[in-house]
């Protein structure tokens, strides 16, 4: 993937930063997006010390004008984007009965609608190239469901529909859309679960272990590189078989 552009949602930290720099490693420019701008300027300035391009741009994945703008400075600073990773997520857990609108609303607006808009946007100059690759960071509960998280499973569920619906509109043009769905990693969204919950959670992993974001990154990888080109509307689980 020497020298195309990956732009990565939420690479300031977790699963987006290793996927940053997982990809920066495998070759790719990469452009940082998140709204904490001093957390992408770091990274940024990490990849750079090793010879490699990154740039940091602000972005909101819950505002369509802010997704915009970050993509439009990245096609100015580095041409435009040939790899897109969605990883950009929050949380807003409550049990369904007593969620509020406002926490369904803002946890589908950042992780599924964002998701989609950014996609639109740079699916334009991959359907020119007749190259592209998008990948999806749903989860293993997407997959199975979870309670106490309707938003969040809803909003991971959606993207593996999205990836499936985008992999059939745009195979034709040698774009691939695949999802990656994370069991359980070790990063600042799940370091507020308690020790007893973490301990039976690892029960219930084949593998004995919690991912860690590397883990993650690796499988992102590899769908965004040449050897993937015939994979599409996929979606890879990297959860240590905790759900298969
Ligand atoms: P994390 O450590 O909490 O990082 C989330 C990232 O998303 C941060 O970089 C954050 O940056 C960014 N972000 C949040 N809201 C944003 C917004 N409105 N606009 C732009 N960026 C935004 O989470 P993580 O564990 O690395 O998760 C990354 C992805 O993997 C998420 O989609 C998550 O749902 C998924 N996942 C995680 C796990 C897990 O066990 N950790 C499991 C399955 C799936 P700012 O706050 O600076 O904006």
């Amino acid at each position: 993937m020497t020298n195309r552009t990956a732009f990565i949602t939420g690479a300031s930290r977790g699963i987006g930063r290793a996927c940053a720099l997982a990809l920066s490693e495998a070759g790719a420019r990469v452009a940082l997006a998140a709204r904490n701008t001093t957390q992408l300027e770091e990274l940024a300035a990490e990849i750079r010390s090793k010879g490699r391009e990154a740039f940091a741009v602000t972005v909101d994945m819950a505002n369509a004008e802010s997704i915009h703008e970050a993509l439009a400075k990245t096609a100015k600073e580095f041409g435009p984007v040939a790899i897109l990773v969605n990883n950009a997520g929050i949380t807003k857990d409550g049990l369904a009965l007593r969620m509020k609108k406002d926490d369904w609303d803002s946890v589908l607006a950042t992780n599924l609608t964002g998701a989609f808009l950014a996609s639109q946007q740079v699916l334009q100059h991959m359907m020119r190239e007749r190259w592209g690759r998008i990948i999806n960071i749903s989860s293993v509960v997407g997959e199975m469901g979870n309670p106490g998280q309707a938003n969040y499973v809803a909003s991971k569920a959606g993207l593996i529909g999205l990836t499936k619906a985008l992999a059939q509109e745009m195979g034709s043009r040698n774009i691939t859309v695949n999802a990656v769905a994370p069991g359980f990693v070790e990063t600042d969204m799940t370091q507020k679960l308690s020790q007893e919950l973490k301990d039976n959670l690892v029960g219930h992993i084949a593998l004995k272990r919690i991912g860690q974001p590397e883990d993650v990154a690796a499988a992102v990888c590899f769908l965004a590189s040449e050897e993937a080109r015939y994979i599409t509307g996929h979606v890879l689980n990297v959860n240590g078989g905790l759900y298969m």
